[in-house]
């Protein structure tokens, strides 16, 4: 290729990015000028959600997948291999493991909870890593929680799993340093999504209160004093994912309005 030849886009796959924060980090990195593969378990809604990536002008693929079925993922993979013959950036995120406290959990819980959310982002990392060691270049990003940092009440199943992916992230940092590779997590605090609004009705319900009440007590506790935007959390994972964060790895990132009292 000569230097004037135009350089291929880099390419990115999002996974569970048919709304929310996966589909906030897909529209960012689409915005950037990414090509994407995005996945989520709902067709239709997936459709409409890569209609819209499509608007930045870049290519998608998107494919229904369940992140928490292995062979499902292998099969995503070799969509990206198909589809562009390259793998620049993976944003592992899934949906949000069921509430409950320890006492609500039994090992059926237990083990759905470690399939969706400590091994789709095992397996997905597993697979991306040797299509990014082939380029030298790669940027893994997985989505957590604050619950790296401090536990969330009723959500026994993000407070053990996420912490587990922070050490695996962190691993991975040092084990990839040397292929260029970096890898980092993304940690939201309380972003404006279903997720949100759902574990908010919960609670509401459990407690008796409005909906109203309880948002509205939750972001009191936030120092931003409002819920985030999707697209803040998108954009803390479209940097993570440019060649200008090329020197930032092993590091877990709350995007959060300032929510955990917690030094860094
Ligand atoms: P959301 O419910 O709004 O969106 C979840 C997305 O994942 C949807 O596109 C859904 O179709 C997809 N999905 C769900 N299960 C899937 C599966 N098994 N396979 C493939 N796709 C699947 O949730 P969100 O708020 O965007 O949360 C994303 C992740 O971030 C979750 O793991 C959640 O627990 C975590 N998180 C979110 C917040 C927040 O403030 N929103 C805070 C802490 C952690």
């Amino acid at each position: 290729m000569t230097a004037s030849e135009p350089q291929p886009r880099r390419v990115a796959l999002v996974t569970a990015a048919s709304q929310g924060l996966g589909f906030a980090s897909a529209d960012a990195l689409a915005a950037a000028g990414h090509d994407l593969v995005v996945c989520a378990r709902d067709p239709e809604r997936l459709e409409a959600a890569a209609g819209r990536l499509r608007a930045h002008g870049v290519e998608v693929a998107a494919t229904p997948v369940d992140v928490a079925d292995a062979t499902a993922l292998e099969g995503l993979f070799g969509l990206v291999d198909e589809r562009f013959g390259r793998l620049d950036v993976l944003v592992s995120n899934a949906g949000g493991p069921p509430p409950g406290t320890f006492a609500d959990l039994d090992d059926a819980a237990w083990q759905r909870g470690f399939e969706l959310t400590l091994m789709s982002a095992v397996r997905s990392l597993r697979l991306a890593v040797p299509r990014m060691r082939a380029s030298g270049f790669g940027r893994l990003v997985v989505i957590g929680s604050s619950s790296v940092r401090q536990p969330l009440p009723g959500l026994v199943l993000s407070n053990a799993y996420r912490p587990a992916l922070a050490g695996v992230v962190k691993s991975l940092a040092v084990e990839l340093g040397p292929d260029g590779i970096t890898a980092n997590l993304v940690s939201p605090g309380r972003i404006d999504t279903d997720r949100v609004r759902s574990l908010d009705a919960g609670r509401a319900e459990r407690t008796g209160r409005s909906v109203e009440e309880v948002r509205a007590e939750a972001e009191a506790s936030i120092p931003m004093g409002r819920y985030g935007e999707p697209a803040e959390l998108g954009a803390a994972v479209a940097f993570l994912a440019s060649e200008a964060a090329g020197y930032l790895t092993g590091q877990s990132l709350l995007v959060d309005g300032g929510l955990v009292p917690t030094l860094p």
